[in-house]
């Protein structure tokens, strides 16, 4: 069985104490020679200094070598002259269980012996290396505990992002986690995540718009045509009768057909399922093609549809996600504009080196408060009118969608009542 990692508290808490026992252990070791050496520089001069003083009184009263071995008291010892002991305090030869330091100066004429006790000396190095040895496990015990308490405080702020994380599901995502300081790491961790959340729920609010307005746009057609069938069945038509039913319901069929179409371009697009090809792509032969396909319907409108492109505009595209794009957009001109209007394609390339490609039209043009939103998919300025002409809402949508993915953008122009302007611009050939 594989052992659970210990929590994160746990290992900032072994860490925290162990490095710092590390410290207290060197530190403490550090101090205990450092003050042994010291005492025992001190024991030294202080030898030397009892070696002095019986010597002085050995030479200048040695009579008085009795009353100094009494004032001394710790320190043994003994003053020879050849083999002549001149003096020896009590307890000569220093021996049984006191520990003494013994140091001698001789000359030609005599000897001083000196003993110390070094029981003094050696109890305060034990006491101090007990007080340590006592207090380094105390003061471990402390960085454990308080570690594991500041540990404790520190990641709660991230058991508190968890709990609220854990609640947050599709139909929650207006949940956001706790930021308390957005300046220190997990207030930068929570910020990042709730910019995820509401990118998520951006994307959650748009899916669902969008599934509802698709079944809302599925449905008007459907209904049509059970209406118009249902009144056929209910009395008996001429074989005339029963065509323009007949033609009615294919209208919506058709409507339908053009609407599921252009929904499955969009999924698909949105997945990147579309696969571009991009090459070399003369733009008077595309924006020329795409005129002559729909001149029939300007010229039913008795529009006049004229195109004005310089010779050689080439641009680096996809050629058919483009004409979809360029199409969609004549389309919308020769719809919304009135019988008699004008419609321009205009071809040039633009300072920056790449090209523009403009649909001009005569028509009511787009009010400032709708010219943002008619890139949105089902967005419409006028539902019924677009809805009689055959529109599905989502021509704009997959316009600016063919045109970004050919690394381009689209934008619009417009005088509420003086005619519109698309523009599509693509970048400079790479
Ligand atoms: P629709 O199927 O409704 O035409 P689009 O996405 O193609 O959907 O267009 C969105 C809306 O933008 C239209 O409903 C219409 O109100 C407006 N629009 C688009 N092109 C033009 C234009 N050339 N002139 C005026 N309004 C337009």
């Amino acid at each position: 069985m594989r052992r659970r990692a210990p929590s994160v508290r746990a290992r900032l808490t072994l860490w925290h104490a162990g490095v710092l026992a590390l410290v207290i252990c060197l530190f403490s070791a550090g101090a205990l020679l450092v003050v042994r050496a010291r005492f025992d520089r001190l024991f030294e001069e202080q030898i030397s200094q009892d070696l002095a003083t019986i010597e002085k009184v050995y030479r200048e009263e040695t009579g008085d070598l009795g009353e100094l071995a009494h004032r001394m008291r710790t320190t043994l010892f003994e003053v020879v002259e050849g083999q002549t002991v001149i003096y020896r305090t009590a307890g000569w030869p220093p021996a049984g269980r006191t520990p003494y330091r013994i140091r001698t100066a001789a000359d030609a004429t005599h000897r001083v012996t000196v003993a110390r006790d070094e029981t003094p000396l050696r109890q305060t190095l034990w006491t101090l290396a007990v007080i340590l040895a006592t207090g380094i496990p105390c003061a471990i015990g402390l960085a454990i505990a308080g570690g594991y308490f500041l540990a404790g405080r520190v990641l709660a702020p991230v058991d508190a992002m968890a709990e609220t994380a854990r609640r947050i599901t599709a139909a929650s995502l207006s949940a956001r986690l706790p930021v308390e300081n957005t300046r220190d790491e997990f207030g930068r961790l929570a910020t990042v995540f709730n910019e995820t959340l509401a990118r998520l729920e951006a994307a959650f609010e748009q899916l669902r718009r969008f599934t509802a307005d698709a079944s809302h746009e599925l449905r008007s057609p459907l209904t049509g045509m059970r209406s118009v069938g249902e009144v056929a069945l209910q009395r008996s038509l001429t074989a005339q009768g029963y065509r323009e039913v007949i033609g009615s319901m294919l209208e919506d069929v058709d409507r339908l057909t053009r609407l599921v179409e252009n929904l499955l371009l969009l999924t698909r697009a949105d997945a990147g399922r579309i696969p571009l090809t991009r090459t070399l792509v003369d733009l008077r032969e595309l924006v020329a093609g795409v005129v002559d396909s729909l001149r029939v319907l300007a010229d039913e409108k008795d529009q006049r549809l004229t195109i004005d492109v310089a010779p050689r505009v080439m641009a680096e595209c996809d050629a058919g996600v483009l004409r979809q794009g360029v199409t969609n957009l004549l389309y919308n001109a020769i719809k919304y504009t009135p019988n008699k209007g004008e419609i321009r394609v205009v071809v040039t390339p633009t300072e920056s080196g790449g090209v523009s490609i403009e649909v001009r039209d005569t028509g009511p043009g787009i009010a400032a408060a709708h010219r943002e939103r008619i890139f949105e998919r089902f967005y419409r300025v006028d539902d019924a009118r677009s809805r009689e002409s055959g529109g599905t809402g989502l021509g704009l949508a997959i316009a600016r969608w063919a045109v970004e993915a050919n690394g381009g953008r689209i934008e619009v122009q417009s005088d509420e009542g003086h005619g519109s302007v698309f523009r599509i611009v693509l970048p400079r050939r790479s």
